[in-house]
């Protein structure tokens, strides 16, 4: 595995344009920079074609024979399907507003990663086969041959982006970037060339149902293992159901809040509320997974991953869906999963059992995300909240790229934060809500090997935070998407140490004051509580 640059040496970012045109640079594949390539027991289990094993570094990546064949016709195919594509490919003015909004320009320097030229990789293919001054002018038309030095440059550029589509708010024309990735990865994923972190978990989702193949036994002794630790934390037992046929609500959440730290301090918020909530709900070991790594894959591959959600709810009868924190989850469901497998017309429009609020946004999908179903709650006071055991936190929020600019949720997490912790500071405006900056790791890019990717990419994100963190003494980063709780807590400990991560639902459990509790002296991470501590008090 590549050796990591000290922070220091990785801020050492020249933004000096090249001298020679873009064309005549020939792309060097750094390791550090890229995932490694997917296994063929994964492109076998998706029923993906060229399934075999294979290294981005090797020289031969065993294309077949019509490989070139094959990626034209991928591209004739989405010109005619995908509008968007076709309007996308034609109108670019290269004005230059998206240049410096990418945060993997920004942290690497490299022209290739401004938005701009990482769609003309994509767009100087389709001049030269697709119009005619490209035919006829070639290089002078911007158009340039599909060969192999061309293919390998699209897999390593459009593996570095993250779909997060900030550049796509800066563009006078609103050219989604996200959009032209989504589909240059179809593209290679018709000659077998996807990543092994995204076709793992996918193909995981597709034999067990969630992302890290968990069994249902394990995901139900998981959670067992979470009423333990609140048991001792609250002296509470809570007893949740799961496959339960006639519950009114089916919950689905991403498997990693199940399984890795911090995410699993999120669930266990989760678990209290609803048990305070006396909720009829239940946990589904089947739909087990609300993530969708096969929104990295393909259109095709997302449907078929999304449809075990309404299989489910509709299989154990429930009235409505309420989702955990996730981001791409929720891009999936937001924009997608209505027409994908919809219309879910055997479900109800969710309305609160608590407060009786009538979900309307939710009208089509039937399925609502639990910050906004909290928000509700607070809203109309029917929680008991103890803002000051959170009281060792000073909190700032990053908006997930998914959740702020694909749909439009600003204010729900930041009314629950602010009213769960009493010390709240927000990162600098142009960094947040739609102009958040991607945590460097989003779209499958989550891996281990690709690490200088993932802290050059995080670097604008991890800068804001600083700024509070210096500014402020914040010391933790609130977020609502299991990806952030993932990749975050390693991005703060290169370029920030002393900020923690934290989802927003463990931040509700901490203060959520639940009827019947002992008192409590430490949080859901079994730390001290300010003032509560045996020793006195806690660390502020
Ligand atoms: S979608 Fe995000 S990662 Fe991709 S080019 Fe635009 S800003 Fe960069
Ligand atoms: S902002 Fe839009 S039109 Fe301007 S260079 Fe970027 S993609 Fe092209």
């Amino acid at each position: 595995m590549a050796k990591l640059p000290k922070p220091s040496e990785l801020a050492q970012i020249s933004l000096t344009p090249p001298k020679k045109p873009w064309m005549d640079i020939v792309t060097e594949m750094r390791q550090g920079m890229f995932c490694h390539g997917a296994k063929a027991k994964n492109l076998a289990a998706l029923e993906l074609p060229n399934a075999r094993d294979w290294k981005p570094a090797d020289e031969d990546w065993h294309l077949p024979e019509d490989w070139k064949e094959t990626v034209l016709n991928g591209i004739k195919e989405r010109l005619e399907k995908f509008r968007t594509f076709h309007v996308f490919m034609d109108i670019c003015v290269r004005c230059g507003a998206c240049a410096d909004k990418c945060h993997f320009f920004l942290g690497s320097g490299d022209p290739k990663n401004m938005p701009v030229l990482r769609a003309e990789l994509l767009r100087s293919i389709y001049r030269k086969y697709f119009t005619t001054a490209g035919k006829v002018f070639g290089k002078t038309a911007g158009a340039r041959e599909l060969d192999i030095q061309a293919l390998k440059e699209i897999w390593y550029y459009y593996f570095q982006c993250t779909e997060c589509r900030r550049c796509s708010l800066f563009c006078p024309y609103g050219i989604d970037q996200a959009e032209i990735t989504i589909i240059g990865r179809e593209l290679l994923n018709l000659l077998g060339l996807n990543i092994d972190w995204i076709c793992g978990p996918a193909a995981n989702c597709y034999r067990k149902g969630n992302h890290l193949g968990l069994e249902p036994h394990t995901i139900k002794s998981s959670i067992e293992f979470f009423l333990s630790d609140l048991e001792d934390i609250t002296g509470i037992s809570i007893e949740p159901t799961f496959n339960r046929k006639g519950a009114e609500i089916l919950f689905v959440t991403p498997s990693g809040d199940l399984f890795a730290d911090p995410g699993t301090y999120t669930a266990m918020g989760y678990l209290m509320l609803f048990h305070e909530l006396g909720l009829d709900y239940t946990w589904s070991t089947y739909a087990s997974e609300g993530g969708n790594f096969g929104f990295f894959t393909s259109m095709d591959m997302a449907k078929r991953l999304n449809y075990k959600i309404y299989a489910e709810a509709k299989r154990l009868g429930v009235k409505w869906i309420l989702g955990g924190e996730c981001g791409h989850m929720w891009r999936v469901l937001h924009q997608y999963m209505d027409t994908f497998n919809g219309p879910a017309d055997f479900m109800e429009v969710p309305v609160s059992p608590i407060t009786g609020t009538k979900f309307n946004s939710a009208k089509s999908t039937k399925m609502i995300h639990i910050v906004e179903f909290t928000a509700d709650l607070i809203k109309h006071n029917k929680l008991n909240l103890d803002p000051s055991r959170n009281d060792h936190l000073v909190v700032t929020y990053h908006d997930s790229c998914n959740t702020a600019r694909g749909m439009g949720f600003f204010e729900e997490p930041r009314y629950v934060i602010n009213s769960v912790c009493n010390h709240f500071h927000e990162m600098p405006e142009d960094t947040i809500r739609e102009k958040t900056f991607c945590c460097g790791s989003g779209s499958g890019l989550n891996a281990s090997e690709n690490m200088e990717q993932r802290m050059r990419g995080g670097f604008p994100r991890a800068n804001a935070v600083r700024h509070v963190h210096e500014k402020h003494g914040v010391n933790m980063l609130a977020n609502i998407c299991a990806i952030d709780r993932a990749s975050l807590p390693p991005l703060m400990d290169y370029w920030v140490p002393g900020v923690r991560v934290a989802g927003t639902h463990e931040l509700v459990g901490n203060a959520l004051v639940m009827k019947g509790e002992k008192e409590r002296t430490v949080d859901l991470r079994n730390e001290p509580l300010p003032g509560k501590s045996e020793g006195g008090e806690a660390d502020v």
